[in-house]
């Protein structure tokens, strides 16, 4: 349970539909609440890795409902020990992790929730922390990097997908959905050149020319003949090789994984990482300069057993492990 939680000034006993959205309940790994009384940046005081819900999925084209994802997810994380047994290290004593609660977002107006989130994660910055998201669905990328790029300057972006993400506005005639952010990101300058990496992609292409929109910023895909041929850990190693000491954004979307170990996300693909690959593969970026990340398109309606919330708070924690391996930047 929280060390503490900031007052929150109630002209009612109920919080409202807003207060209770931005508190969250029954924290991240049991870690101590952001003090949202406080007004942006204060209320991350003395935290270096924020965990932020964004209970938002009205911009998917399939299953709705990983706006329900943080909360689950809160709930399950409180099963998670703090010492990582590969890394070596206590991670909650060597990282000051706090739950920052949610995104308020409004749940019908996609700019209004690209623009809140967008603020939230600077005021994370300003902080002096690294963000990380708990989507919501794969559209809140884009307003998160916009944020980082202002801070740390175009990035290197990890992507785990079974999806390219680089769709144009042609396919539904609205430019922002999870379908999309990548395309926005790497027009806007968003990523550096030739330092997008996705692996795990495999889902079936709208047209022929999708994948070369990629390629033309130097995209690196690494499919799953890749995984199987190569390995995770030497595809990892690549990257490393690749990212050296640029400030490094992973996005986890989680149907990057098999269905068969991740079966509660909207839009599942056959033929995908198993949790064993996935874990060990973000292991293995040890040593990048982790600066931020997001975990989106859990689903919880559609999971089982909290197979793939399990999963899921386990990447949290592998992500948290990496930020406390190079806690002395912070
Ligand atoms: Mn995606
Ligand atoms: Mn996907």
């Amino acid at each position: 349970m929280p060390g503490r939680r900031g007052s929150l000034s109630l002209t009612m006993s109920q919080q409202s539909a807003g207060q209770y959205l931005r508190h969250g309940q029954t924290p991240f790994f049991r870690t101590r609440c952001a003090d949202v009384s406080q007004p942006g940046p204060a209320a991350y005081e003395g935290a270096q890795a924020v965990l932020l819900g964004v209970p938002w999925d009205a911009s998917v084209t399939y299953r709705p409902g990983a706006r329900f994802a943080p909360y689950e997810l809160r709930r399950v994380s409180a099963t998670i020990q703090g010492y990582h047994p590969e890394h070596e290290l206590a991670v909650f004593e060597r990282l000051q992790v706090m739950d920052g609660g949610n995104v308020a977002v409004p749940p019908f107006n996609a700019a209004a929730c690209r623009e809140l989130l967008q603020t939230e994660v600077s005021h994370i910055l300003e902080a002096g922390a690294a963000p990380l998201l708990v989507g919501g669905d794969h559209s809140i990328t884009l307003p998160a990097l916009r944020a980082m790029a202002q801070t740390h300057g175009p990035l290197s972006v990890v992507h785990i997908d079974a999806h390219l993400d680089t769709s144009s506005a042609e396919v539904w005639g609205e430019p922002y959905h999870h379908g999309t952010a990548f395309r926005h990101a790497l027009d806007e300058g968003l990523i550096a050149r030739d330092q997008l990496f996705q692996v795990g992609i495999r889902a079936p292409w709208g047209a022929e020319d999708e994948g070369q929109f990629a390629d033309s910023y130097g995209a690196r895909r690494y499919g799953m003949p890749a995984v199987e041929d190569r390995g995770v850990k030497s595809i990892a190693q690549e990257i490393l090789q690749q990212t050296q000491d640029r400030p490094v954004y992973l996005s986890l979307d989680i149907d990057g994984v098999d269905p068969a170990f991740a079966p509660g996300t909207g839009t599942p693909v056959a033929g995908g990482l198993t949790s064993r690959e996935i874990i060990r593969f973000v292991r293995s970026l040890a040593g990048a300069k982790l600066v931020g990340m997001d975990l989106v398109e859990i689903c919880p309606a559609m999971d089982h057993a909290d197979i793939t919330a399990q999963l899921g708070v386990q990447l949290l924690f592998e992500s948290l492990a990496l930020m406390a391996l190079g806690s002395p930047r912070f």
